[in-house]
């Protein structure tokens, strides 16, 4: 991976953000806001900080670059560091949730809109930074979308406080340029010249039923045909769905005819080690193919792709109904990301991209996704604003989101006891101390519960435990080896406690890589929970918690996780009891009997420590994922009557609870 300083410098010179540096250089000077528009692997996100700082744009503030995505974020200020040559977390530096690497030297940080936001809260003019660059705008999450809101107001105060100025840099691969420019004010639109080449799209004649086996056949098809320096990127939705395809790319092509082939894995949980491997060159004679969720579709650009495989769906975070429940859920991507996702097999040479469906499905499919803010909830952002001391019935945004999902929003922060009306939403004290933590707001409810169950110690561990990728690692090749030695941390309670049994080992363990790795656990996860139990604690300390212990009694935890996690109950069909299809034992007894607060039909995850026993009466679950069908992850068995106990507004509101 190591490039030399030399070849990083003609690397980045022949960009086309490059090419056109001085007129770029003479735009920012000019506009105090700007959009700016080029094909993706351009140079914006690398690049635009860099000519910035080298000119000293940036005055005595400092440049702030945000990323919808925390591996995005990362990779790309390490990129800009070995491209700069200085180490990390100096001139230049990152901060995602959890992990702060600048100094009070960093000069060009990239950072999450989330983190940029959670700034807004303690200095709603972010009076650190001269310049905000608010890239890949046309992903539009609702942090960014936010973002716009809250950069513009700041813009204009700081103006008529004769503050040092803001400049307001939007940069984006594709987007509905016109709502934009009429939101800032009418504001230059700058079109890098992009530089791609023709890429033939093919599509299925049929609908594939799977498109993971589907996916799998077209890569050895292609592998067969088409010369060993053609690299193949495939489009998939999740790390599981990822792992399970290498797995069985690597069984298939111990038996296929072709080239050696190296598959590299690319989603947000990988070490970043690995992360590298994609761009490192195959050897000569090797095929490289990589196995990707979105994030390649315009964060990271992958050079030498010639063959795009687009299963064209994404895993997506929604809202569900006036419930305010949200879930995961698999579904087609748009027209745009189409084209965007084919557009990275012409970076470099003309390529091919194969659309896993029919065009006529393509054809009707939306022309650009929706905002997340239109379809996310809503009640982490309000909260946010709430707390900045923002009105978010004044508070301007591109797109307002649907009135139902306002009030929906309202009512769970009312329940939560974060606000004293949904007409008055002013913060409590408690929703003050909600959003202090760097976390959803159902999470940070359950840790500002715990002292009332005595159990802020182990709701520390749990929590930071479900705000870190997978703890579990299941090599394909030993799944029963590895769910036997998972035995002996499975709790009858379920994936809660079990995942709280993994933590205390894990903290208790001498050796940890060692043990980890006989116990099929990722060191890295665990490692990282810990961290971030460490800084939940530090914020617990800070407001007078006491940090007890409830031992054994891990009612009391299940309790006080539901009193934040109301709305993710479901119920055994039929009411439970005895009878039923054979009580429980085999997976498929407890398969989709169980129904949601909004009456969907559910069941537990194949993966659930509950699988096994006979299905509890209740269940309290994490998350909710929709693929064909819908899936509870981590789930934990509740007393039906807890609910009536923790939540009794929510309860009295949900009336599928029999
Ligand atoms: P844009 O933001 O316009 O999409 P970027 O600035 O992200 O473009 O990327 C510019 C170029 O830098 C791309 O062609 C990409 O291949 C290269 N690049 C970016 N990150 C890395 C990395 N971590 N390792 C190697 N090359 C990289
Ligand atoms: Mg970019």
């Amino acid at each position: 991976v190591q490039e030399s300083a030399q070849d990083l410098q003609v690397a980045r010179r022949r960009l086309p953000v490059f090419m056109v540096k001085n007129r770029l250089i003479d735009e920012i000077k000019k506009n105090d806001t700007m959009i700016l528009i080029g094909e993706t692997g351009s140079g914006k996100t690398t690049q635009i900080p860099q000519l910035i700082h080298e000119q000293r744009l940036e005055g005595a503030g400092a440049i702030a670059v945000t990323q919808p995505r925390r591996v995005a974020a990362i990779t790309i200020a390490l990129r800009v560091a070995a491209e700069m040559n200085t180490e990390i977390g100096s001139i230049v530096g990152y901060s995602v949730r959890f992990e702060d690497v600048t100094s009070p030297r960093t000069k060009v940080k990239y950072l999450t809109d989330g983190m940029l936001l959670r700034e807004a809260i303690v200095d709603p003019l972010l009076k650190k930074y001269s310049i905000i660059v608010l890239d890949e705008a046309h992903e539009r999450t609702i942090s960014t979308d936010v973002l716009f809101g809250i950069v513009k107001l700041a813009q204009k105060e700081r103006n008529e406080k004769k503050q040092i100025p803001l400049k307001v840099i939007i940069m984006s691969a594709t987007m509905d340029v016109d709502s934009f420019r009429k939101y800032f004010h009418n504001c230059p639109v700058i079109y890098l010249e992009g530089r791609t080449f023709p890429v033939t799209i093919y599509h299925t004649k049929t609908k594939q039923d799977d498109y993971q086996y589907a996916a799998v056949c077209t890569i050895f098809q292609l592998h067969a045909t088409t010369p060993a320096n053609h690299d193949f990127l495939v489009f998939l939705t999740g790390q599981e769905e990822i792992e399970t395809v290498m797995y069985n790319i690597k069984q298939i092509a111990k038996e296929a005819t072709g080239p050696p082939m190296r598959v590299c894995p690319l989603y947000a949980g990988l070490p970043p080690a690995k992360q590298l491997q994609v761009w490192r060159e195959a050897p000569p004679g090797t095929r490289k193919v990589i196995l990707s969720t979105n994030i390649a579709e315009a964060s990271v650009t992958i050079p030498n792709i010639k063959c795009v495989i687009d299963t064209g769906v994404v895993k997506e975070r929604t809202w569900c109904g006036v419930s305010g429940a949200e879930r995961l859920a698999v579904r087609v991507c748009s027209q745009a990301a189409g084209w965007q996702r084919a557009g990275r097999a012409g970076r470099t040479q003309p390529g091919a991209a194969y659309r896993l469906f029919p065009a006529k499905d393509f054809a009707a499919r939306p022309h650009h996704h929706t905002p997340e803010i239109v379809r996310c909830p809503l009640a982490s952002s309000l909260l946010l604003l709430l707390a900045a001391g923002i009105d978010p019935s004044t508070f301007p945004l591109i797109d307002p989101p649907p009135l139902d999902s306002v009030k929906a929003s309202l009512l769970l922060l009312k329940e939560f006891g974060a606000i004293e009306s949904e007409a008055n939403p002013k913060l409590t004290v408690l929703g003050k101390k909600m959003s202090m933590f760097p976390i959803d707001p159902k999470y940070s409810k359950v840790l500002l519960s715990a002292p009332e169950y005595n159990c802020l110690e182990e709701a520390l561990s749990l929590v930071a435990v479900l705000s870190s990728e997978n703890v579990f690692h299941t090599p394909m090749h030993k799944r029963e080896e590895a769910f036997k030695v998972k035995q002996k941390f499975l709790s009858p309670l379920g994936d809660h406690i079990t995942l709280l049994n993994v933590f205390k080992a894990f903290c208790k363990a001498p050796l940890k890589k060692q043990w980890c790795k006989e116990n099929f656990l990722n060191h890295k996860n665990l490692t990282y929970a810990c961290d971030v139990r460490q800084q939940l604690l530090t914020i617990c300390q800070k407001l007078n918690l006491p940090v007890s212990s409830c031992g054994q009694a891990h009612d009391q935890l299940l309790k006080c996780l539901l009193c934040g996690l109301f709305t993710n109950c479901a119920w055994l069909r039929g009411g439970g009891g005895a009878g039923g299809a054979g009580g429980g034992g085999a997976a498929g007894a407890v398969a989709r009997r169980y129904v949601t607060a909004t009456g969907r039909a559910a069941a537990l995850h194949p993966g659930s420590a509950l699988q096994a026993l006979r299905p509890p009466p209740a269940l309290l679950y994490s998350e909710l994922l929709l693929t064909g069908r819908a899936y509870m992850l981590t789930a934990s068995a509740i007393q039906p009557h807890w609910l009536h106990q923790v939540a009794p507004d929510y309860a009295r509101r949900c009336r599928t609870n029999r």
